[in-house]
């Protein structure tokens, strides 16, 4: 996955915005490192959650036809938004968060554990037996375990199934405990901080492309949001050619 950013740290010298452009990749710990020509090194440290990015990932997927790549990258997503929930819900009945990671360390690997902790502590949250979608799990554990390759119109559907639940999930949530969601997200910041070096500056971008928790504008279609995103693609695609040519003349003028 990569990430649009500009250099905060030549904004910080300088006193405006940079032009020069990046695209940098980022990975599990969705961090992405800059090297700007100024001979900057800073982090971007993304808030989206691993759910948020692997539904990136799998619309791009789709997007680019990997119809395989793309069910089983919304179906994983699908999986991290369970783990984020207990997250969520621990944070919410005050358990210890060591004593919670010792627990999931015992879960990690098996999404079915993962599954049926959910399903209780949604029940005593929610107040309400959460329902799977049957569907999705028949058609997830085609592609996961036989190695389906999923026409266009399947994997679409797929998707858009996946994404309605995750988003669901995500506004109920944000409605029933909004100070846990933001403390799970805070905690989850912190954690991956620690991954940089320590004199290494670092800033945080909130928000992806394609769903962001954070954000009541999420859009409800999925269509409507794979459009969004290669709307957004096409623009950052335009503004780089743009953003050099002015950092270059920028560049020249102060003799760099
Ligand atoms: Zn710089």
């Amino acid at each position: 996955m990569r990430v649009f950013a500009t250099c905060m740290e030549c904004q910080k010298e300088t006193g405006h915005p940079s032009f020069e452009p990046f695209m940098v990749p980022y990975y599990e710990e969705r961090i992405a490192y800059i090297d700007c020509s100024r001979g900057h090194r800073s982090a971007i440290m993304l808030q989206g959650q691993k759910f948020e990015v692997l539904m990136e990932e799998g619309a791009k997927a789709l997007l680019a036809g990997f119809t395989q790549g793309a069910c089983s990258t919304f179906a994983s997503a699908l999986e991290r938004t369970y783990e984020f929930s207990l997250r969520v819900f621990m944070r919410k009945l005050g358990v210890n968060a060591e004593k919670f990671e010792a627990m999931f360390k015992e879960m990690a690997k098996m999404s079915e554990r993962q599954f049926g902790a959910f399903m209780a502590i949604y029940l005593i949250e929610m107040g309400k037996p959460y329902a799977p979608n049957k569907k999705i799990t028949e058609f997830r554990n085609n592609v996961i375990h036989k190695g389906l390759i999923p026409t266009p119109e399947e994997a679409k559907r797929f998707c858009s199934e996946v994404y309605s639940v995750i988003f669901e999930i995500a506004a109920d949530l944000r409605r029933a405990m909004p100070d846990p969601v933001n403390q799970a997200v805070m905690c989850d910041l912190q954690e991956r901080s620690k991954k940089i070096a320590p004199d290494v500056p670092r800033a945080t971008m909130c928000g992806g492309a394609f769903f962001n928790l954070a954000s009541c504008g999420n859009k409800v279609d999925f269509c409507e949001a794979l459009v969004a995103l290669e709307e957004w693609g096409r623009a950052i695609e335009g503004a780089i050619p743009v953003m050099t040519a002015l950092h270059r003349s920028g560049g020249e003028k102060e003799g760099l």
